[in-house]
């Protein structure tokens, strides 16, 4: 059955005929919210192993996908996801050998590179915007919330100009734009979660991802989280501000994904919901059927606020 909202298994088969499989990477990169360059410490949240399945290898990226597509059936075709940490890190010709070694797979239809708002350059955009006449290029941006004091709370090193400001200089270049949100953040409200997707629905953004708050082993958000500072989300609450948050997302918008992953449960201290993924989404899919509503069902009402403001 065709879902309420905009799937990207709907938007690949739109543009590309038949199903596209992401292959996640670890290219090696660091992220500079860690070294001092935009930060140090790092996101409150953030444990890379836990949500990049290949964080850590070390091996080439041509061997990365080997190693993914022995798995697989023959003739299936592939997205490079380059994953792990801040995949526009490094040195230009070092980001094109990365990324042509990934290209020059011959299962490979697409690229998608998942990276901070204030470290994209316009020489990185133009080196991806080179690509774009042959393989899908996406650029992912860690955005997380539009709210600038939750920003501040989670660390990021970037306010939501900076995101704006990325997104601007992305589009236009023939390269598709993801934003990544976590719904359930420190301090958040209802209220923000849907002022984050309207702030999105404006941006210029091609898709979303959205994720629930999880709180992994070691971080700061860990020691908050312990101290009783910081909540998260039951699934019955997650699968209630999903459902607001897909019924103000501009219907135009793919969602990339619905909820977040975890590699490796162990690392996982909250929230420990005792189902899997699939039935995350089968409630997410339920609860908009119980209300009667899909993607973008909220916008006209939040036109007719604004127009009352
Ligand atoms: S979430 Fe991304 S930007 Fe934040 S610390 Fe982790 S790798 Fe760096």
């Amino acid at each position: 059955m065709e879902k309420r909202y905009y799937t990207f298994r709907r938007f690949l088969r739109g543009l590309l005929g038949s199903p596209v499989y992401k292959i996640p990477l670890d290219a090696g990169f660091g992220c500079p919210n860690r070294d001092g360059t935009a930060g140090v410490g790092g996101c409150t949240f953030c444990l890379n192993r836990a949500f990049s399945p290949f964080a850590g290898d070390r091996t080439a990226v041509s061997e990365q996908l080997r190693a993914f597509k022995a798995a697989r059936r023959p003739g299936e075709r592939y997205i490079a996801y380059f994953q792990a940490y801040t995949n526009t890190y490094a040195p230009l010709e070092t980001l094109r050998g990365l990324y042509e070694e990934a290209l020059s797979d011959p299962d490979v239809v697409g690229l998608a590179v998942a990276t901070r708002p204030d470290c994209v350059p316009d020489s990185v955009l133009e080196l991806l915007q080179g690509y774009t006449g042959r393989w899908m290029v996406w650029v992912e941006y860690g955005l997380q919330s539009s709210n600038n004091e939750t920003l501040k709370r989670i660390n990021r090193g970037h306010d939501f100009a900076a995101f704006l400001d990325a997104v601007g200089r992305t589009k236009g270049r023939g390269i598709y734009v993801g934003a990544h949100v976590i719904l359930g953040l420190p301090g958040e409200t209802r209220a923000d979660l849907l002022r984050t997707a309207e702030a999105l629905n404006t941006s210029g953004v091609d898709g979303v991802k959205l994720h629930h708050l999880q709180v992994f082993k070691g971080t700061a958000l860990a020691a908050e989280w312990s101290e009783g500072r910081v909540g998260v989300l039951t699934v019955d609450e997650y699968v209630s501000v999903a459902c607001d948050f897909i019924e103000s997302l501009s219907p135009q918008t793919v969602i990339l994904r619905l909820v977040g992953d975890v590699t490796d449960e162990a690392l996982l201290l909250a929230p420990r919901w005792g189902v899997s993924k699939a039935q995350v989404i089968g409630a997410i899919d339920a609860e908009l059927g119980r209300r009667g509503t899909r993607q973008g069902s909220r916008l006209s009402e939040m036109c007719e606020t604004k127009g009352r403001r």
